[in-house]
Formats: C-alpha cells, structure tokens, sequence
C-alpha cells in the first residue's frame, strides 16, 4: 500500500482487491529503524473492515516488540519483523504465533540468511528486501536473487517446502520472472501494483503474473 493515494486508503485498498490482489502488504516505518515514517496500528485498523484480504504487516521499528499485540489486535494476519530490529529474534517470532498472527523474518540486502538456519520451525515467511527499506520507488538489487535461492534451498532442506519467500523492493513484471525463478513465491509490488490509477490495477496485476492482459471489467 506505500504506493497507494494515502488520502483514500481505504478506497485503494478495495480498488486494489478488486483488482486480483492476494494480500495488502502494509510497511510500518518508524523514522528511527529506517528514515521514513509511514503508518501505525490505527491506520490498520481503519483499514481492516474495508477488505477481507490478509494483512501482510512488515514492520520497519525497533524495538517491535512493544507493539506487536497492537499490530495483532489491530487486524495483522502475518507479521514480519527485522532481526536487527530487537536483541531475540526467536522470542519475538514466538510472541507473534502465540498472538495468532504468521511470523515472518524480514532480510536487509546485508542481512545474512544465516540469521534464520537454526529456528526455521519458528518461521512461516520469509522477506527478501530487494532494495534498502525506508521508501517505495528503488531499483530492484539483482544481487539478492542469491539470497532467495539460499533461503529455498535452506527450507526445503529443512524439510519447509510450505515455507513462504517473499520479495519486496523494485517488483516489476521482468524482476518477478526472475524471483519466482529463485525460488520466491509471493511478491510485494508497490509502484508496479499501483501506477497508473484504479483503472490501470487489474492490467498492473496480472502483468506481474505474467498473464496477458485483460480489459477491466466496466
Ligand atoms: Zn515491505
């Protein structure tokens, strides 16, 4: 949603389901973990009667876990938190299962997979960020293409073929092919997703699927 009007969230978000969107991908930035400021758990929960699509909540705070039952009761479905973020990444991906929410590992384009090779059975997703997170609007960083065959191999290895890898960060039609080839299977677009206005939604949707496109049902 960082793409969206943020005048009318709550039409983009309809706007955006409508359009095929599997999931709302909300950035959580705090001005201290990264530069930018974005939203917080009102603006969530403002949003939550408006779609019935999971909430793909990525938190860019620290410390998170003060906050993670706000985000929670707020109306997050998975909550994906930053290892640098805190000083116990496994009690706080604990915390987030046992407040009922998907627990997701979020990696800087520094961060190593390594972080994650001993508690994968604590993690229900993945996020790659394929460019440094604080603003929507960068270039994709081919170089983390590396990083989500790694994490593949490392779940599958783990015996998590279930697990999630997702990417966020400069998705575009041409940079998705090259995710899923990766190993990724679920994909944030910001600029991509929302260039263009309402009536161009469904077209930017499935040109990220790689599907023809369509005319928008009127
Ligand atoms: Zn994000």
């Amino acid at each position: 949603m960082l793409s969206a009007d943020f005048s009318r969230l709550g039409e983009e978000a309809r706007a955006i389901a409508a359009a095929g969107a599997d999931w709302l991908h909300l950035d959580v930035m705090d001005g201290h973990f990264v530069p930018n400021i974005t939203i917080g758990p009102d603006v969530i929960r403002a949003l939550r009667p408006h779609v019935t699509l999971p909430f793909d909540v990525h938190l860019m705070i620290a410390p998170a876990d003060p906050y993670l039952e706000a985000f929670r009761d707020a109306g997050a479905d998975i909550i994906s938190i930053h290892p640098e973020a805190g000083p116990h990444l496994n009690r706080s991906l604990q915390r987030i299962r046992q407040l009922g929410a998907r627990a997701g590992v979020v990696f800087n384009p520094s961060t190593s997979p390594e972080v994650v090779r001993y508690m994968l059975d604590d993690i229900d997703l993945m996020l790659v960020m394929s460019i440094n997170p604080g603003f929507g609007g960068q270039s994709f960083m081919p170089s983390q293409l590396k990083k989500i065959e790694a994490l593949r191999a490392m779940a599958d290895a783990a015996g998590r073929p279930d697990m999630i890898i997702e990417v966020d960060g400069g998705v575009n039609a041409d940079t998705a092919r090259q995710c899923i080839a990766a190993g990724a299977t679920a994909l944030v677009a910001g600029t991509a997703a929302f260039r263009g206005g309402p009536a161009a939604y469904r077209a930017n949707i499935a040109a990220l699927r790689g599907e023809p496109a369509t005319p928008a049902l009127t």
